[in-house]
């Protein structure tokens, strides 16, 4: 059975084609540029790579392009054989607490829930429309960034705020990557062979959130309201004193909206180091001696560690750090960084280990704490509940 998992953007489509229940990816690819007269449509297929410079106008355009190229490139015969499609919406808010079958009235509520999430929801309502449009009989699922945390308790998910701002206009903590930190935790869990776990996930790419998970349910997450709340990122600032985007807002002679922008596109790696929001960059300016590149890892390591100092309390113990996302999964010197700061919980990691890609325990035998590498598959987990949700 293939299914399609689908991630759009404002100007993007990504697309997996996936088999199912195997798990095996089919074919790749990416519709960029939607709007434009030269657009890029990319597809992968058998260690191949092609990519096609064109007009694409619209989502719809796009959506049809895709179908075509998997037909020319032989990887389906007839798009009757795509038997579902998921797609990943970011913001779910308190609405939905599981992965939903799209029909207009969920349609709606996903561009409703767009008032939070004004980048997201409606690229990704623009992106289910088109789907609907071709492929009219086939399930189309809707899945959240943010269902898996909406297992935490109100201790987690709400601020110290007036309570009628979470009442009156839903201000509270929703958290994002949920699909990651499910795939991930649930990965952990096979690895120790026991769901009774105490697990952090560490998801650090370019956007990056920590996750607690007890019992294989979700109590806690770095990210907020919006995917700005957390730790520093490639270019998002995490948590700050909030008073200071008034106080910038004066000196600058800015909106909040425009200081807000600074703390999501030109803050993090990008602002601390003033080089780059590349981990790349910052690990080679390490390597030259560069402080300020040094100074954003150390900031980023520190709260990273502050966060997962806090879930161990809150869980009451901790079994298993896992690391995910492109430079969790690749940056060894960042998880040294990292776990070096968490010695008082007498968590070791093997320094060869370390050094390793790919799925692997990197703690050593004597660590408290179990550390592992374990990659991402948020299509995976996407694919897993399109076929769930339309076989209920
Ligand atoms: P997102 O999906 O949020 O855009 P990714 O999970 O793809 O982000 O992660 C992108 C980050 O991963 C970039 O900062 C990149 O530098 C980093 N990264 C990728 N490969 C490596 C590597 N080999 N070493 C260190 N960092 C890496």
């Amino acid at each position: 059975m293939k299914v399609m998992a689908v991630n759009a953007g404002s100007s993007s489509i990504k697309f997996q084609l996936l088999d199912m229940p195997s798990e095996t990816q089919i074919t790749s690819g990416i519709v960029e540029r939607i709007g434009s007269e030269n657009a890029l449509f990319t597809i992968k297929y058998n260690g191949e790579k092609h990519v096609v410079e064109t007009s694409i106008l619209d989502h719809g355009v796009g959506v049809n392009l895709i179908l075509e190229g998997l037909i020319k490139h032989h990887v389906i015969k007839d798009i009757n054989e795509i038997e579902g499609v998921g797609h990943r919406v970011v913001q779910g808010g308190e609405v939905f607490k599981d992965s939903v079958l799209i029909d207009e009235k969920v349609l709606q509520q996903i561009v409703d829930l767009g008032e939070m999430a004004p980048l997201h929801n409606p690229a990704n309502a623009t992106g289910i429309k088109a789907f609907k449009a071709v492929l009219p009989n086939v399930p189309q699922v809707a899945v959240f960034d943010t269902t898996f945390h909406q297992t935490m308790d109100k201790d987690a998910y709400l601020y110290g705020t007036p309570y009628e701002w979470y009442t009156k206009y839903g201000i509270r903590k929703y958290g994002f990557h949920g699909t990651s930190h499910q795939y991930v935790s649930e990965k952990a869990n096979q690895l120790m062979g026991t769901t009774d776990t105490k697990v952090v996930v560490c998801h650090i790419g370019n956007g990056a959130s920590l996750s607690a998970v007890k019992d294989g349910h979700c109590v806690d997450t770095s990210m907020g309201f919006t995917p700005l709340e957390g730790f520093p990122m490639g270019t998002r600032s995490g948590s700050i004193d909030p008073a200071i985007t008034s106080y910038m807002a004066n000196k600058l002679n800015a909106s909040a909206q425009e200081i807000t922008d600074i703390l999501n596109k030109k803050s993090g790696y990008l602002g601390i180091s003033g080089i780059s929001n590349d981990a790349r960059d910052i690990e080679q300016a390490i390597v030259e001696g560069n402080e300020r590149a040094r100074l954003a890892f150390d900031v980023q390591a520190k709260q990273i560690a502050d966060y997962i100092g806090s879930y161990h309390i809150y869980m009451g113990g901790l079994d298993a750090i896992c690391f995910t996302a492109g430079i969790g999964e690749n940056s060894s010197v960042l998880r040294q960084m990292i776990i070096d700061r968490l010695a008082v919980l007498g968590v070791k990691l093997d320094a060869e280990l370390n050094k390793l890609r790919g799925e692997r325990l990197i703690s050593t035998a004597d660590s408290k704490v179990k550390v592992f590498i374990i990659p991402t598959d948020e299509e995976v987990m996407i694919a897993r509940d399109t076929i769930r949700i339309s076989h209920k």
